[in-house]
């Protein structure tokens, strides 16, 4: 069985007590890999030859540092089919996403951070014949990159880039679930020739690895992306060692369509939005508010689309329901849909397991579900479930839909669907969520500021916003 190690100081080693956990695949509800289980012995083998790359990095010019994460992307392409069969071995998700969405992506964040860097300016401020202050902004040191398991190789690529670029030396953490393509991305930074210690790959628990770099008085910044609770516990260490943070963190996103959309391409692109990744990104739009007086033509085009998805083996072509992470998570998934019914749901597609024939009989599927007649503020509506489950909500005002779209305390992104532009902006405006999509969804411009409002999390990623977040600005006054 694949054993595998951690990347420390260059080199691909076994965690010091030389404990490992177990890594399933989901669509056979099978081990197949075997991950570290590290401690904070590794952490801080790995925090140390952080520090002893960072001076060198640091001054390292942009350029070449941009050169090398160029190369890592162009490597990403090369090995493309090798990452895309380990990512939907290791999540579940049709082998078709991981070629043409994760693996894709994880190269783009490489190339956009490469290439950022070179255009990365800081701020000058003339004082009118006084003086002039001009702003550096120096990398922090060592940083703590931390991410889940529903995105691995695109969400842990999404924080290394830009962290390395800025001229940081990292640790990095991908989720134990998860762990195979990390894996394989510190082989490729050592075919890459990274210098040793600029990129260091700890693999383990939460509660340990995660637990150890956030506490260590060396991290200065972690930059975390998954649940809300995680989130929370890290700031409670992080905040009293004033530790700078940035959390990406769960999302409960409404998809708000109007009678006068396009119905058409609301209805194809609100079933992605619903289910794709089987409902496991962030960003998922898993409570639809449809305008009454459209309510009943949405539901009926809406069901036989979801109804049409192929919940099947991820490695077959006409797949498009891949299985859930882990079984942990289709019992989450399935108590969600229970609860939906004792809160008075009614089930219109789905709603139950899935038993998949043959290679994948013991997999972990659930159906793509769709339940109607919930209460706006009822937990299924409020509380993120993470899987392939969406309600559907009539509404009749905009006064109304914008209380039902604010109820929740997540505030991560929203979808509007109108052909009124004045409206669009101003439902936008009103929708309390960091990221609005107007007539689409997902369409992403890594220049734009990526992040929450509310229980969402804290700061932004993407664009130059992730380099200002990975860098410390120091201003430099001089008297004229
Ligand atoms: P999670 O919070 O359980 O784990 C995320 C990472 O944190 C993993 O690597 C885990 O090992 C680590 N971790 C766990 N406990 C820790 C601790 N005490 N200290 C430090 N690290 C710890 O999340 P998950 O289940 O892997 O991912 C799903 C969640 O991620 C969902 O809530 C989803 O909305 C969220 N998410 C958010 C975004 C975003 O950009 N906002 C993107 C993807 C996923």
């Amino acid at each position: 069985m694949l054993k595998l190690k951690n990347y420390i100081n260059g080199e691909l080693v076994a965690p010091v007590a030389g404990q490992y956990i177990g890594s399933y695949n989901p669509a056979v509800g099978a081990m197949h890999a075997l991950l570290p289980d590290s401690d904070e012995q590794d952490v801080e083998l790995a925090v140390q030859a952080a520090l002893a790359a960072f001076p060198a990095w640091a001054a390292t010019a942009a350029e070449k540092r941009g050169q090398l994460l160029l190369r890592l992307a162009d490597l990403i392409d090369l090995h493309l089919n090798r990452l895309a069969e380990a990512e939907a071995t290791d999540t579940g998700k049709p082998l078709s996403s991981a070629k043409t969405m994760d693996i894709p992506r994880a190269s783009s964040n490489m190339r956009f951070y490469g290439t950022a860097i070179q255009h990365f300016a800081s701020e000058a401020h003339y004082m009118a014949g006084t003086a002039i202050n001009y702003t550096v902004r120096h990398p922090h040191g060592v940083v703590g990159c931390i991410s889940p398991w529903n995105l691995p190789l695109y969400l842990f690529t999404w924080k290394i880039a830009p962290a390395l670029a800025a001229g940081n030396c990292v640790v990095a953490k991908p989720s134990e679930v998860t762990p195979l393509t990390a894996y394989l991305l510190s082989e490729l930074c050592q075919e890459a020739g990274l210098p040793p210690g600029v990129l260091n790959i700890v693999h383990g628990y939460g509660h340990k690895v995660g637990a150890a770099m956030v506490a260590h008085p060396k991290v200065p910044v972690i930059s975390f992306t998954g649940g809300t609770k995680t989130g929370r516990s890290i700031a409670a260490t992080a905040a009293p060692m004033f530790k700078k943070l940035s959390l990406e963190l769960g999302g409960k996103n409404p998809n708000i369509v109007f009678a006068d959309c396009n119905f058409e391409e609301a209805v194809v692109t609100s079933v992605r939005a619903a289910f794709a990744n089987q409902g496991q990104i962030c960003l998922c739009g898993s409570r639809i508010f449809v305008e009454r007086s459209l309510y009943e033509q949405f539901k009926a085009a809406f069901v036989e689309k979801v109804n049409a998805l192929v919940v099947g083996d991820p490695l077959q072509e006409n797949t498009s329901q891949g299985a859930i992470v882990s079984e942990e998570h289709l019992q989450k998934v399935l108590s969600y849909i229970e609860l939906a019914k004792a809160e008075g749901g009614t089930i219109v597609a789905g709603g139950e397991q899935v038993q998949v024939k043959g290679r994948c009989e013991k997999g972990w599927f659930v159906a793509p579900t769709v339940i109607e007649g919930l209460a706006h503020n009822c937990r299924t509506n409020t509380e993120e479930i993470f899987g392939p489950v969406v309600t559907l909500t009539p509404f009749d005002t905009e006064e109304e839909v914008l209380h039902y779209a604010n109820c929740t305390d997540y505030g991560l992104s929203a979808t509007i669907w109108t052909q009124d532009l004045t409206r669009a902006h101003r439902v936008a405006h009103q929708v309390h969520a960091g990221i609005i999509w107007v007539n689409t969804w997902l369409l992403r411009d890594l220049r734009t500021p990526f992040g929450g409002m509310k229980n969402s999390g804290v700061g932004r990623e993407g664009g130059f916003e992730a380099l200002r977040f990975f860098t410390e600005p120091q201003n430099v006054c001089i008297k004229l």
